[in-house]
């Protein structure tokens, strides 16, 4: 979608530091970091948000989880913990309509959260 700006930072419109890329999934470093380890897990398809999603992103939204994943071994994260979050919609506050998981770590993260 040409006004997404994350659409934009998969085509190198808009900078990112990128930590994982493969066919389907781009994933790069939150800007205004909430954690030690904040990474934003996006799918390369524009999607806005869970209530946008149906059986057919079944595959795309298990490899975003699989990303996930991969990071946290990759950063050192997995055997210490993480949070892999989504936010869907204005109270819980989504800013960007580009469907993302948030990929948190490094630090105690409370629950439940605020
Ligand atoms: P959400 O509030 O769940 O929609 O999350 C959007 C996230 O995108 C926020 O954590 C922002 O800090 C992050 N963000 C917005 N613009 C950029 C950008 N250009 N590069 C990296 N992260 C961004």
């Amino acid at each position: 979608m040409s006004d997404c700006i994350f659409c934009k930072i998969i085509d190198g419109e808009i900078a990112s530091e990128r930590v994982y890329e493969d066919d389907d999934v781009f994933a790069f470093r939150d800007l205004n970091a909430q954690a030690p380890l904040h990474i934003l897990i996006i799918p390369k398809m524009h999607i806005a948000s869970i209530n946008d999603l149906d059986t057919s992103n079944a595959d795309t939204i298990g490899k975003l989880y699989i990303a996930a994943k991969k990071i946290a071994v990759e950063e050192g994260y997995a055997d210490k913990g993480y949070r892999v979050v989504m936010n869907c919609g204005e109270d819980a506050g989504q800013t960007v309509f580009h469907l993302h998981l948030h990929l948190l770590a490094g630090r105690p993260l409370s629950w439940p959260p605020g």
